[in-house]
């Protein structure tokens, strides 16, 4: 539209640019000379003229003495009509020798057409250039059906093979059979095998997903569709269908091949469950989905991939036989993945020859492989900009707080009281870590802030954990809740510093409660249905399934909860306060403390 005005403006002046050049030029051309010609007549009449060249409106005067005169008449009128008007005596024009030239030709030409074609050039032009922007328009609306999947060819340079992705090794023994499905097929429709159709990567944000999937591609050699999930949903109904379908069709022609469908809970929600606007393009997009799917000639040699990380919200219908039927759960990667994980990212690297990977794959429980691959990354930043040739242990150590926490914020200067409370606070974390026997050992306490926490002690599990156990929560609460203590024991006064650890405890208390049946009073039950709505771009987490009774019994154990908590985190602060100061005036004097000396302050923990 913007442009369409832009258009105009230019023609506007262009055509008032031309009007004024053509007013000028008529003006000129309409004025006749009446001097000239009068003292032409006077010239035949005396017969000093030995004769004129007629070229258009202008006559070339020969005058007998040699000289040379021009003269204009009137246009349209000739100049016989010109002369008798004069009563120039007919014996004097038979004088004259007349000649008649062709005016040159262009000029004459455009003189007299220009006038006539310029309105009707300037108009089509500019229906031509109105007829354009509307048509681009139009194959941009014709575009939209399409699916914008990206193709990453066979012969991709940075091809991504199973070699890149470390760990996962079920996942990867599922894959190398999808891999064989589309290499060999006749393998498997010789014994009467169908094809599965549809793989499903299931895994939390970072674990690898999108990595897999374009590493089968590559191991496979095959032509590799992805497209994400929110790309199928945009603001017309019926262009995610659409779109589908085309992404099918393109798919068909070049197998065999894989089609990716990256974060596919984006339409693959439940359907009927929805509140608000996308939902029926959704639903139509999914249901397209289904429907091509199914579509396949069993043995087509499509496979469809698809991740997410949310695969409670799916809808069965996508689960079901001859659809994603495969079931792909990547998981966390645990110590010796994290230090697989970090050799395929430091492959390009130079690291020096004291660093241990292991060791900052025990640093890092609860890293995904995309945090450890950023971990990597930060360091060799970090390396660079303190004018490193190789990445040293430093580094590595500094990026895992980085990863976890933000970047320090040194600028950020506290005053000595300041200091003086947050040490108090993290140190009480400590501490109660120190004593509680299910917590695991402080590896790190500081006071600098970092990110968005004003300090933060770090606990280091001494090996992977899948399950966790009461005492073990309970413990946590106590440890969460520790900071805000100390500062109240000392100080008699409570600060802000202490807002996420609250929300934490109160989160964790709840979930206790609500979803691992941990309380004695209300028993072995979930409290509150899961399932995920999104209403008017914001999500209702939880539906109820309980009475109003119930939530007042769940708040009360949530404060039990907190109560033993404080309780047993109070007992431990006054108990070693000795312990606490000691750990204070070390952080006030040091701000930083490994676990070697702060173990060194309070001993080692007692098992
Ligand atoms: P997801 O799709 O599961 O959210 P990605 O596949 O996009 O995660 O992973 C992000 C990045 O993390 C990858 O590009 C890769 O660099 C790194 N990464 C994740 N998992 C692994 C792994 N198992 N091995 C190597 N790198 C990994
Ligand atoms: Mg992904
Ligand atoms: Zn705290």
């Amino acid at each position: 539209m913007k442009n369409l005005i832009k258009n105009f403006i230019i023609f506007f002046i262009i055509f008032l640019f031309i009007a004024a050049l053509f007013s000028m030029y008529g003006a000129s051309g309409q004025k006749s000379d009446k001097a000239g010609i009068e003292t032409l007549i006077y010239q035949i009449n005396n017969e000093e003229v030995a004769g004129i060249v007629i070229e258009g409106d202008e006559l070339k005067v020969a005058l007998k003495d040699g000289r040379e005169e021009t003269v204009k008449k009137e246009p349209g009128e000739s100049l016989s009509e010109l002369l008798k008007n004069f009563n120039v005596e007919p014996a004097k024009i038979a004088n004259l020798k007349i000649e008649v030239k062709d005016e040159s030709g262009l000029d004459f030409w455009l003189a007299a057409i220009l006038p006539f074609l310029i309105p009707f050039l300037l108009i089509g032009v500019f229906i031509y250039f109105m007829m354009r922007s509307v048509q681009g328009a139009n194959t941009r609306a014709m575009m939209f059906g399409q699916s914008q999947a990206r193709e990453a060819g066979k012969d991709n340079k940075d091809k991504v093979t199973f070699k890149d992705v470390a760990g996962v090794k079920e996942a990867k023994e599922e894959l190398k059979e999808v891999v064989d499905f589309l290499k060999y097929p006749k393998k498997f429709t010789e014994l009467g095998a169908r094809i599965p159709k549809g793989v499903l990567l299931l895994g939390s944000p970072g674990t690898g997903k999108t990595l897999l999937a374009r590493a089968t591609a590559g191991e496979a050699n095959v032509p590799f569709f992805s497209i994400s999930g929110s790309e199928f949903v945009e603001m017309f109904v019926g262009v995610g269908a659409s779109r589908v379908r085309d992404l099918f069709k393109k798919a068909k022609k070049s197998a065999p091949c894989i089609i990716f469908i990256d974060e596919i809970d984006a339409v693959g929600r439940r359907r009927g469950s929805g509140l608000g606007g996308s939902h029926d393009e959704r639903e139509q997009t999914l249901n397209q989905i289904l429907v091509e799917m199914d579509g396949f000639e069993p043995n087509a040699n499509v496979i469809v991939m698809a991740a997410t990380n949310r695969p409670d919200v799916l809808d069965p219908a996508l689960l079901r036989p001859g659809r994603f039927d495969r079931r792909i759960t990547l998981d966390e990667p645990d110590i010796a993945d994290r230090e697989a994980i970090l050799k395929v990212h430091a492959r390009k690297k130079p690291l020096a020859k004291e660093v241990s990977l292991r060791r900052v794959a025990e640093r890092t429980p609860g890293f995904s492989g995309a945090d450890l691959a950023n971990l990597l990354n930060e360091a060799a930043i970090l390396a660079a900009r303190r004018d490193k040739k190789v990445i040293e242990m430093d580094e590595l150590y500094e990026s895992i707080e980085r990863v976890m926490l933000g970047p320090e914020r040194k600028s950020r200067i506290l005053s000595e009281k300041e200091k003086k409370i947050t040490a108090y606070h993290e140190a009480g974390h400590a501490i109660v870590a120190h004593y509680s026997p299910h917590t695991d050992p402080v590896q790190k306490i500081s006071i600098i802030a970092r990110g968005q926490a004003g300090g933060y002690t770090i606990k280091l599990p001494i090996e992977d954990k899948h399950l966790h156990t009461k005492s073990e929560f309970v413990e946590e609460i106590a440890v969460l809740l520790a900071g805000y203590l100390a500062e109240q024991e000392v100080f008699g006064e409570i600060t802000t510093g202490a807002t996420s650890d609250l929300r934490r405890a109160t989160g964790l208390a709840r979930k206790l409660i609500t979803d691992f049946g941990m309380s004695e009073t209300l028993g072995p039950r979930t409290f509150g249905d899961k399932e995920e709505m999104i209403f008017l771009g914001r999500e209702i987490h939880e539906q109820r399934d309980y009475s109003e009774k119930i939530a007042e019994q769940i708040d009360k154990e949530i404060s039990v909860f907190i109560e033993q908590a404080v309780h047993r985190a109070r007992g431990i602060i006054k108990q070693k306060r000795d312990d606490l100061e000691k750990v204070v005036a070390a952080l006030i004097k040091k701000e930083t403390l490994e676990r070697e000396e702060f173990e060194k302050i309070v001993g080692k923990k007692p098992a």
